[in-house]
């Protein structure tokens, strides 16, 4: 039988979710749902110097903005926690001395300054093969000494026995069969009586069993654990339902080379955390995605195609495109680099596939921040006729200002170059027919009505329309000259009119 499909995100609570990490729970998540499997939320906090306050709570929410979801784990419940590391340290124990008894381990006793010795003496010291028979450990000490230090309560740690020159495989679902000679590993720390706690590989591993994992999905750089990692599992005698491996490329730096920082972000002026994040250490504030006026769609379509394309030119794709089309083996072995230009253009196709409704509310709240109480309608009206401007919706306040907030200046350089002697009269003839004209809430109509006019009159089209884009607007921006009437309506268009009448040079 097809084993069921679990995968699990499994972050370390130990700052803001980075915008690599976020890609790898989302292509668990596309994984997890395209195979009607599970994806588990698990939070390795067994390293407590690293804790950050908040992190779990900033990572959950950023997730959850984004729309991936989660079936089990901290927070969401099921029948295989406690999910946080930190509460599972019972658990632990029965396999700390499954591998000791098992002589896959053994306890050591050396205390960081006989380490560091070592380190000195030694150049290119690693603890292993050659090297544990120097030190203190339960292999060096008679078995009484090793029990009487430990009844003392002198603190220990236990290290993997790693036997030299054997082979490892790693079947990788990306990268294919990868090769490690066991030598280079070196007897890695399992536990730390001082904590209590295994470390980061022992609980990874039997969590990932108990919890029964099929597929570890994450970052290239845990590649270099794997090897130890497979090891583990033959020592528990796991081998028969060890996860499948897959490590994803990393993201790489939009220019030169190396891993995607936050520093490239700060440099470069774009995000690298989905939500503004407050280090509560340093009290320095990053900038996020949410915050910086991305919508989750497009975000989330940005980062699926960092790494993994459908193979073809498709590149808008929907979550539940994604979950159909996403192929694991075809993601990219080297790293993407991030093109954040590439981000601000998807930012602008989500805008403007997004009902205008749900794009309005969100500027109603820039409206509102600037004093001005309006209605759904008019802000509706005006994203329709000016989102396809915007990257961002935060860029539509600067732009559409206007709408509400009637000039009371107007650009000097535009007047002195379309401001003509001739243009009091016109403009003034131009007020008089649309006094007369009653369907403003229509561009095309009141367009065609304005043209008809100035025809008749054998006035240029250009001596008109600047002219009265002056008065309406206070400068020569904005949308189709009969797209900011009909937002303005009559009464308002008028009182602009007469206003810039007054203020404006009347030659005579
Ligand atoms: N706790 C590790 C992290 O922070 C998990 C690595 C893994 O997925 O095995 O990414």
């Amino acid at each position: 039988m097809e084993r069921r499909v679990r995968v699990r995100f499994a972050p370390s609570p130990t700052g803001a979710l980075h915008i690599g990490g976020v890609r790898t729970c989302l292509y668990n998540y596309l994984f997890a749902k395209q195979n009607n499997g599970d994806l588990v939320f698990r939070i390795e906090d067994t390293d407590s110097n690293r804790f950050v306050p908040g992190a779990e709570e900033y990572i959950l929410e950023s997730l959850k903005w984004l729309g991936i979801k989660f079936d089990e784990g901290v927070s969401f419940g099921g029948n295989y926690g406690p999910y946080r590391q930190s509460e599972r340290r019972e658990i632990y124990k029965k396999y700390v001395q499954q591998l000791l008894d098992s002589n896959h381990a053994y306890i050591a006793f050396d205390t960081p300054e006989e380490l560091n010795a070592k380190r000195e003496a030694i150049p290119n010291f690693q603890y292993d093969a050659s090297t544990r028979l120097q030190m203190r450990n339960s292999l060096t000490l008679p078995k009484e000494e090793v029990e009487k230090l430990i009844a003392e309560g002198k603190q220990y740690v236990v290290r993997a026995k790693i036997e030299p020159n054997e082979e490892i495989i790693v079947h990788d679902i990306i990268r294919g069969d990868v090769h490690v000679n066991s030598s280079i590993i070196d007897d890695k720390v399992l536990y730390k009586s001082a904590d209590n706690l295994p470390t980061y590989h022992l609980a990874n591993i039997v969590d990932d069993h108990l919890m029964e994992i099929s597929h570890v999905i994450r970052g290239e750089e845990w590649l270099p654990s794997a090897p130890l990692h497979v090891l583990l599992y033959r020592f528990f005698g796991w081998e028969d339902t060890m996860p499948k491996f897959a490590h994803l490329a990393l993201l790489l730096k939009p220019d030169g080379n190396g891993k995607l920082s936050k520093r490239d972000g700060d440099r470069l002026g774009f995000p690298v955390f989905p939500l503004e994040w407050h280090d509560p250490k340093t009290g320095d504030i990053s900038s996020g995605y949410r915050e910086s006026g991305y919508l989750p769609e497009a975000v989330i379509n940005f980062l699926a195609l960092l790494g993994w394309n459908p193979g073809n030119d498709q590149e808008i794709m929907s979550m539940d495109e994604l979950i159909s089309l996403f192929k694991l083996e075809k993601c990219s072995k080297s790293g993407a680099k991030f093109d954040f230009e590439k981000g601000k253009w998807f930012n602008h196709q989500y805008i403007q596939q997004t009902d205008n409704k749900i794009i309005a509310e969100s500027f109603n709240k820039d409206i509102i921040a600037n004093g001005i109480t309006t209605t759904p309608q008019k802000v509706e009206q005006v994203v329709s006729y000016m989102k396809s401007r915007v990257n961002f919706i935060n860029e539509l306040w600067p732009l559409c200002s206007f709408f509400w907030i009637a000039p009371t200046e107007y650009d000097a350089k535009a007047v002195q170059k379309r401001w003509k002697p001739e243009t009091p009269k016109m403009m003034k003839e131009l007020k008089e027919i649309l006094l007369q004209w009653n369907d403003f809430d229509n561009p095309d109509t009141t367009e065609e009505y304005v043209k008809q006019w100035c025809e008749k009159q054998s006035y240029g089209l250009g001596n008109v329309m600047n002219p009265f884009r002056l008065m309406l607007v206070g400068e020569l921006k904005g949308p189709h000259m009969f797209e900011v009437t009909a937002v303005l309506g009559k009464e308002e268009t008028i009182r602009r009119m007469d206003v810039a009448l007054e203020k404006l040079p009347t030659f005579a």
